[in-house]
């Protein structure tokens, strides 16, 4: 089955269309997974699985979010039932931070690194608390720093089994070393670009197949041929159908094998 594994059609890009973008999903016989990025989205990720089939929903506070509001566990938890799958999106965001977003303008670089990381590794206790995948939210923009090798170090020392570093966008040494110790990686439209993806396209043709997830990322990243317009989960079928080009594969083998991957991944039935 074609499955998106990070959607968010929970998010208020779809409020005036949202039934006739999951009608399209839904005749299609696809899986959907909404990532919650603050409480009332994740909320809204879990109310969506009520309504449609094959959803399945993400509870968490985006890291660009950490000073939005407060990341309480015990409310979280009071979410978490058996349409959740996974905890997160959660993470280090380098980039937001020196971009310098409203929330983070007047603060120094290391108090918010400190604060996403108290918020992340809180999301790791409720990920192993209810025995749930994470998925990870990581973006480099700090000289220096290399955000998904400080990622994979805090989650092995956590001791977290299951785990997606969602949008890769890192080199294929580290991704290699994601995939050796067991993790995921979530591919998105960008694969489809037709510059300056070199090193992403080089990822989604030699790492391992079963360790890879098709993503969107809807409403962002829109692949070709629809860059430009607001995302939306069918368009994923252009991230799996690029993955079957750089491999010499069929796109059915990859729609297969990631649907198997998401499947042990996140334990769907
Ligand atoms: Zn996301």
């Amino acid at each position: 089955m074609l499955i998106d594994t990070h959607s968010h059609l929970n998010f208020k890009a779809y409020d005036k269309d949202r039934d006739q973008v999951i009608a399209r999903c839904q005749e299609k016989g696809m899986a959907v997974i909404n990532v919650g990025a603050q409480f009332q989205t994740s909320r809204t990720a879990i109310e969506l699985c009520d309504d449609y089939n094959n959803f399945y929903a993400s509870v968490g506070l985006h890291p660009i979010h950490v000073y939005d509001e407060d990341f309480e566990i015990k409310d979280y938890q009071a979410l978490i039932d058996d349409r959740v799958v996974a905890v997160g999106e959660t993470g280090y965001d380098f980039y937001h931070i020196t971009l310098k977003r409203d929330n983070f303008k007047d603060k120094p670089q290391d108090e918010i690194i400190a604060k996403q990381k108290e918020v992340f590794l809180k999301h790791l206790d409720l990920a192993l608390e209810n025995d749930l995948a994470v998925i990870l939210h990581g973006r480099n923009g700090i000289e220096g720093r290399e955000v998904y090798s400080e990622m994979l170090d805090i989650v092995k020392e956590k001791g977290i089994k299951r785990a997606v570093f969602h949008f890769y966008s890192g080199s294929l040494e580290i991704g290699k070393k994601i995939t050796e110790a067991g993790y995921y990686i979530g591919i998105d439209g960008p694969v489809t670009f037709k510059k300056n993806v070199e090193e992403l396209q080089e990822i989604a043709k030699l790492i391992p197949l079963d360790k890879i997830l098709i993503e969107t990322d809807s409403p962002y990243l829109t692949p070709e041929p629809h860059r430009g317009e607001r995302n939306e989960s069918i368009y994923v079928e252009h991230v799996a159908e690029k993955i079957a080009e750089l491999r010499g594969i069929s796109k059915d083998e990859v729609i297969e094998q990631t649907w198997q991957n998401a499947k042990n991944l996140f334990r769907l039935d």
